[in-house]
């Protein structure tokens, strides 16, 4: 499976969103969007900004090398972690904290290097965080830990977040004044936040943590294809695969590269509350994978259907008689969760040809 980046576009589209968005720190984290950690953390790097956020304490080491600045990791700290123990004092990298006991922990750690942290506050999302009464702790760890700031992370943006965000931002500022760091809020929020909260002629400093828009905003900035292996005509009743199912009629089996081990074919959760999400469930083969169901590759023109369930790393596809087959070698387009997607080649749009054999 091959992801094509056009490069000079992803980057615009990438400059243009840290242009809008001051303060921006960019998110790499799970399979880097598609695009790797490592090179998230280059294009970081690039972007001139001066924190990076990872996920968990495992991803410091995969962009520690790529990129100079501070690095904040999104799960919180927590004690029975032992990378997150380890690296507790790094002086590079910045902790979630979001329990009182956690904070203590941290505090009696000694050494003369006091933790980076960020103090995260409890939203209706009901994940991470201290509650609304336990904030006064931000002064008394400001004794022990260096704190820098408060971080909100919200359901999907709404009217009602947008006030959440608003009321949890004053009132933590208000037991102790630092910035604040928010998700999923656009920039005029941030900005309004900031504004309200600004005191004396001293600016409070709200930073915005952004992933998919920044990396995944530009969907014409980059596509994705899987590489046809091989090609075999078949005749009605055929049995074919692992799972000796029937071909469903005169055609060809199809053998493209991308399985499970690409994020080909997973069941994935949607929201199920609407019709449209259902459809792209189905549309992008996340759908289970069964039978004849529908793949995200598209060959000749139309999305077609699986023979059986993807393999580790290539998968069936049944072509039917009347449809022109590809050759072995082509280069076809298949759509993928960019989330959940692990690509064997990563490629500029500037190249050309087919996979040398
Ligand atoms: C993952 C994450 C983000 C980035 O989310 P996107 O929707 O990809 O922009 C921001 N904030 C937190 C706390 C996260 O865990």
């Amino acid at each position: 499976m091959t992801l094509t980046i056009d490069t000079d576009a992803w980057r615009a589209h990438q400059r243009a969103v840290v242009e809008r968005t001051p303060g921006i720190i960019p998110v790499a984290k799970g399979n880097g969007y598609g695009f790797g950690l490592t090179r998230l953390a280059e294009e970081a790097q690039s972007l001139g900004v001066r924190t990076i956020a990872v996920g968990v304490p495992g991803e410091v080491a995969a962009v520690r090398d790529h990129f100079d600045g501070d690095i904040v990791v999104l799960q919180p700290w927590r004690p029975f972690d032992a990378r997150a123990v380890e690296l507790a004092r790094d002086p590079r990298v910045i902790w979630t904290v979001s329990r009182l006991d956690d904070i203590e922990v941290l505090a009696n750690l000694g050494g003369d290097v006091r933790p980076r942290v960020i103090l995260e506050v409890l939203t209706s999302m009901r994940r991470h965080g201290l509650s609304s009464a336990d904030l006064d702790a931000g002064e008394e760890a400001s004794a022990m830990l260096d704190v820098q700031g408060w971080t909100i992370h919200l359901p999907l943006h709404s009217e009602a977040t947008e006030a959440e965000a608003r009321d949890l931002a004053a009132r933590a500022v208000d037991a102790f004044r630092a910035p604040v760091w928010l998700s999923h809020v656009p920039v005029s929020t941030a900005e309004a936040i900031s504004h309200e909260l600004s005191a004396q002629g001293e600016r409070l400093e709200t930073r915005l943590r952004v992933g998919t828009e920044l990396w995944l905003g530009d969907r014409s900035a980059y596509s994705t294809s899987a590489t046809v292996l091989d090609l075999h005509e078949v005749s009605r009743g055929d049995r074919i695969g692992y799972h000796q199912h029937r071909a469903p009629g005169d055609g060809w089996v199809v053998i493209v590269a991308g399985g499970t081990a690409n994020g080909v074919g997973m069941e994935a959760p949607t929201s199920g509350s609407t019709m449209r999400a259902k459809a792209i469930s189905v549309a992008t083969g996340a759908m289970e994978a069964a039978g004849r169901a529908l793949s995200p590759y598209t060959l000749d023109g139309k999305k077609r259907t699986f023979l059986e369930p993807p393999h580790m790393q290539s998968s069936m596809i049944f072509m039917p008689k009347g449809s022109t087959p590809p050759q072995v070698g082509d280069r076809v387009p298949v759509e993928v969760r960019m989330t959940t997607a692990l690509f064997d080649i990563v490629r500029e749009r500037t190249d050309t040809g087919r996979v040398p054999a």
